[in-house]
Parts: C-alpha cells; structure tokens; sequence
C-alpha cells in the first residue's frame, strides 16, 4: 500500500500549498477535505437549508454527491456533476462552513468517503482531523502552525477586498468554532510533527516535510 501523509492545522498555516507542492514532488495524490465540507455547504445555501439548525442540516446531510478530483495541479470539487471549485472558495460559504461541519452526520458521511478516496494510499491529505480521525495510522502526520498575524496576512494576499484585521477577526472566529465543537474539534495527533511555518517561505516549508517523511 501506498504511503498516507496527514496535513493538519489550522486555516492559514499554509496546508493547501504546503500539501500540493509535497503531492507534486513525490507524485501522489492530493485530497483536500476542507474542499468537501466547503461544498456540501455551498449546497445547503443553495438548497435555502437553514444552516443554524443542526437537525435540518442532518437531514440533508446525505444528500448531495461530490467528486473530488485529486491531481494536486488541478484539484476540483463537482456537486451532483457541477464544478463548484469556484463558488466554494466565497466568503459567504466561508462563515457558513463551522456550522455545518459540527454536524455529526455531516462529518460521518464525509469521512467515510475521504476513507474510501483515500484507499490505498499514495495521497497527501488535508484538513482538521485526518491525523486523529480520518486516517489515525498514517505513517507520517504533520501539524501545521503560524502566528495569527503570519496567517491572516497570507489569507489577506489571497483574497481581494479585505484587510488583516478582518482576516483576523474572521479568521479567530472560525478557529474558535472548529476547536470547540463537540464532534471531532481540530487538535494535534500526539504523533504528529508539529512545524511553525510563520518565518518559512512555501518551499521552506515543503522542504520540511518532506525531510519528515525521509526520516
Ligand atoms: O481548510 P478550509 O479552511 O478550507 O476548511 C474549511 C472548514 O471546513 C474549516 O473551517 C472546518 O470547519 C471544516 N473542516 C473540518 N474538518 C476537516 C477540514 C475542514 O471540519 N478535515
């Protein structure tokens, strides 16, 4: 079986380009699971589904299908065949997203099917839980870490329209959500290497991990 890498932290620690650039150097592949929880929420904004009410969340929970595409030159995400690699990504689906990932069914369904891409191995997985949950014998875990200040200035150079201060806000605000809920809260595996990327550039940070994974 192929080798299983787990990226875990925080958003704004650099997971996602950090997770690719390491896929692409040793050829895996590259699922980001952040991507899903995005997408069915996108669906149940669309669907006109009240996202404050956990049960009307549950019920639809099974839904939707997704497709997640995992070349990590070219990562997409499909709801029921439509390409919603775009929509995901807006600030609306952005505040949603903790309220509908606290929702145990929502998490159930989701994980069986990172699971099931999974498969094998030969994949960089990202996300909150893949080292405690999704996949707790992967042989290689990482956790990702920034200052606060380091990850809303990267999230700032993203997006357009927005400053650091409010990155900051938004993005304490979802922290504060994604820690304390009660199904599967983000935290370090007790195995994972933890790595502080705030004075690392992009390649730093790949070099890293892959002198973790040699080891
Ligand atoms: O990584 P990204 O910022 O795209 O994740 C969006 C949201 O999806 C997170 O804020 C969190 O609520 C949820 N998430 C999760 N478990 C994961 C990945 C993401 O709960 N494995």
């Amino acid at each position: 079986t192929g080798l299983v890498v787990a990226m875990d932290g925080p958003s704004g620690s650099g997971k996602s380009s950090a997770s690719r650039g390491v896929a692409r150097a040793l050829g895996l592949r590259y699922l980001d699971t952040g991507a899903m929880y995005r997408a069915i929420t996108w669906w149940m904004l669309q669907q006109g589904v009240d996202i404050a009410d956990p049960a009307a969340v549950a019920a639809r929970a099974l839904d939707p299908e997704l497709t997640m595409g995992t070349d990590p030159d070219a990562p997409s995400v499909a709801v029921d065949g439509v390409d919603a690699s775009g929509p995901i990504r807006t600030a609306e689906v952005t505040a949603a997203v903790s309220a509908v990932s606290a929702v145990p069914e929502v998490r159930r369904r989701l994980v069986a099917q990172q699971r099931e891409i999974i498969g094998d191995g030969g994949i960089v997985v990202e996300g909150r839980d893949i080292g405690t949950v999704v996949t707790p014998d992967a042989p290689v875990k990482i956790y990702l870490t920034a200052s606060a200040e380091a990850r809303a200035a990267r999230r700032t150079a993203e997006l357009t329209g927005t400053t650091v201060e409010a990155q900051k806000a938004a993005m304490a605000r979802r922290d504060t959500l994604d820690s304390t809920r009660k199904t599967d809260p983000l935290s370090m595996a007790s195995d994972a290497v933890e790595l502080d990327t705030t004075p690392l550039n992009l390649d730093e940070v790949i070099a890293e991990v892959l002198r973790v994974i040699k080891e």
